[in-house]
């Protein structure tokens, strides 16, 4: 096998990944980030000043069912068990999230069991919708008007600046409330967070000697041409210099404020009301709850459209912005030497352990095309 000269834009998850596994089978790798630090969005930084681990990017949990990511993970880094369970305030109240059988109850003021909370929803739930094709008509058929407005209407208009209304039934896919008192936020099995913060396993992965970094250095297309073969985690079509235009994103702002003790005695607290102009405030310190600081670092987070300047959050994906991306993939398809992976590279929200996944078998497959001297795809999974 030849030694082959890659360079990896991004050093994301999808970046060093990639990037240590080709490293490891003996490939020369150069690593890009326009950032002045690793670890993508998932960088982690303590504060200075009450020495909190902040997600700069927003929190970020980890958690999966796949063993060999969670194996991997380990490897470069101790993790703390650590549960999501998330709060919510509205009508001057606070509830439990998800919807669970603690939250209906309250809502309602019953103390319903199981059994007759499910039989008290089905009695809620608008029957007269049959064929919902909107958000909210797929949660009014749900879970009924009440706990509709109280905890759908509101965050989802803010998160994604549009009336439920304007959204398709299919964001909403299964029934979103729990008839029991679980109140763990995901079903995964291995769930948690890395001792010394995200930035510090990335650390981890990306220490190899055949591994350069160039931090706050940019890399486009005609760069390609300097390396065997490129893996770009950037946007799919910020590569192509936005010829079919911009795809759509999400961004949200941080507006970070810090507190003396402990300000609402938990990660996160969701506001669903529109009245209140943020989607929720999340609390550092509690993302980290082995370690004990006076002080504390809060995120108030407020989502809006993505203009040209902002950072990429999360994909539209709603039906013109598929038909952009068709024409991207197209473009990307006849490239040469060239794959595209990571949530901005295939334009998709792609949760930690499913990048970390997809960067696995994307190397692996590097690999063997290699060896059979087969070309290697512009995608592991085809984006749409
Ligand atoms: C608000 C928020 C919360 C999240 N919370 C969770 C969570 O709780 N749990 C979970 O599992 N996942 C979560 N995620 C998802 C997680 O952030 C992603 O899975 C992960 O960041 C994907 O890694 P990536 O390497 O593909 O992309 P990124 O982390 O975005 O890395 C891409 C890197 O490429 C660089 N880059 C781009 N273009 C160029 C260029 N042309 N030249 C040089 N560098 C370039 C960027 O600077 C960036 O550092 C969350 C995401 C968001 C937005």
């Amino acid at each position: 096998m030849s030694r082959q000269k890659i360079a990896i834009v991004g050093a994301g998850l999808s970046g060093a990944v990639i990037g240590r596994e080709l490293a490891e089978a003996g490939h020369e790798v150069v690593i890009f980030d326009r950032r002045d630090h690793i670890a993508g969005n998932c960088h982690t930084e303590r504060d200075a000043e009450t020495g909190v681990m902040v997600h700069v990017y927003g929190p970020h949990i980890f958690h999966t069912d796949d063993a060999e990511v969670w194996d991997y993970v380990n490897r470069f880094q101790a993790f703390k068990p650590y549960k999501n369970r998330v709060k919510t305030t509205s009508r001057d109240q606070v509830f439990s999230l998800p919807v669970n059988l603690h939250t209906i109850n309250q809502f309602f003021g019953k103390t319903l069991r199981p059994d007759e909370a499910k039989a008290f929803i089905e009695e809620q739930a608008d029957t007269s919708i049959t064929d919902p094709q909107t958000f909210e008509e797929q949660a009014l058929r749900f879970v009924g008007r009440d706990l509709y407005e109280a905890f759908f209407e509101g965050y989802t208009q803010k998160q994604w600046g549009c009336s439920p209304r304007d959204l398709p039934a299919s964001i909403l896919k299964r029934l979103p409330v729990r008839f029991n008192y679980d109140d763990d936020y995901f079903f995964h099995k291995f769930q948690g967070m890395p001792e010394n913060g995200y930035t510090e396993m990335v650390d981890g992965i990306l220490d190899h000697p055949d591994i350069t970094i160039r931090l706050k250095t940019g890399f486009d297309r005609k760069d390609t041409g300097n390396y065997d073969h490129t893996f770009y985690s950037g946007a799919l079509d910020g590569y192509f210099d936005y010829a079919k235009g911009r795809l759509g994103y999400r961004t949200l702002d941080f507006e970070r404020f810090t507190y003396e003790g402990d300000y609402q005695g938990c990660a996160v607290m969701n506001y669903g009301e529109t009245s209140v102009p943020y989607t929720r405030i999340t609390e550092h310190k509690h993302f980290s709850p082995w370690e004990k600081h006076d002080g504390s670092v809060c995120y108030r987070e407020y989502a809006r459209e993505c203009g040209p300047d902002d950072t990429p959050y999360y994909p539209i994906r709603l039906v013109k912005e598929k038909e952009q991306l068709a024409e991207y993939v197209a473009l990307a398809n006849a490239e040469e030497g060239i794959s595209f992976v990571g949530r901005l590279g295939t334009y998709r929200y792609l949760d930690m352990d499913v990048t970390i996944r997809e960067a696995l078998d994307t190397a692996r497959l590097f690999l063997d095309l290699h060896d059979k001297q087969e070309r290697m795809p512009a995608f592991l999974n085809p984006p749409l």
